[in-house]
């Protein structure tokens, strides 16, 4: 059982656990905006319902040491691109591929992980891109910036909790580009 929570503008951050939603909770740092109505936790003196979404109360401060080296900057500095064909990978998709696989002493480093979509990854298998025959698009390196942007880490999807939902749409709804 997992607890979604919102940074103070209500943009979901991350995903924790219960429990880690709970010790929170009575740290102070967050309070609760919706509950799971048919899931109750018990211990010796009370029982309560499960927090289903809850809200940091301040804004969290991130320190901003660079860029990291994660999966949502691999990610972006792909712009969400199979590095082999091209293709847009949806985010529940995203796979990230080592380009020199591990077997063969390729590093999870920025420049030995790509973005790859699942054909691309299951097609290419252990081998490096020459023994199987593909051509990455572009060499990978560690990008110099990215664009400051709210940077979602995962999106709505089905068999997610329902009362993620409207708050997991929002976010989409806000970051996508206007246009006439
Ligand atoms: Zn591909």
């Amino acid at each position: 059982m997992e607890t979604l929570v919102l940074d103070i503008r209500y943009l979901p951050v991350a995903r924790v656990t219960w429990q880690r939603a709970i010790t929170l909770l009575w740290e102070g740092k967050v309070e609760v905006v919706e509950e799971y109505q048919d899931k109750t936790v018990r211990s010796v003196t009370l029982e309560f319902r499960v927090p289903a979404v809850i809200r940091f109360l301040r804004a969290i401060r991130g320190k901003r040491t660079g860029i990291k080296f994660n999966r949502e900057n691999v990610y972006t500095r792909d712009k969400g691109k199979c590095q082999y064909c091209s293709r847009s990978v949806p985010r529940h998709d995203f796979t990230y591929d080592h380009v020199v696989p591990k077997a063969q002493g390729g590093h999870t480093a920025w420049d030995n992980v790509v973005v790859s979509c699942t054909p691309c990854n299951q097609r290419k298998g252990g081998r490096t891109p020459g023994q199987a025959g593909m051509r990455l698009v572009q060499a990978p390196a560690k990008p110099k910036s990215l664009p400051d942007v709210v940077r979602l880490t995962f999106t709505w999807r089905k068999g997610m909790p329902e009362p993620w939902k409207q708050w997991l749409q929002s976010v989409a709804y806000w970051n996508t580009e206007l246009q006439d």
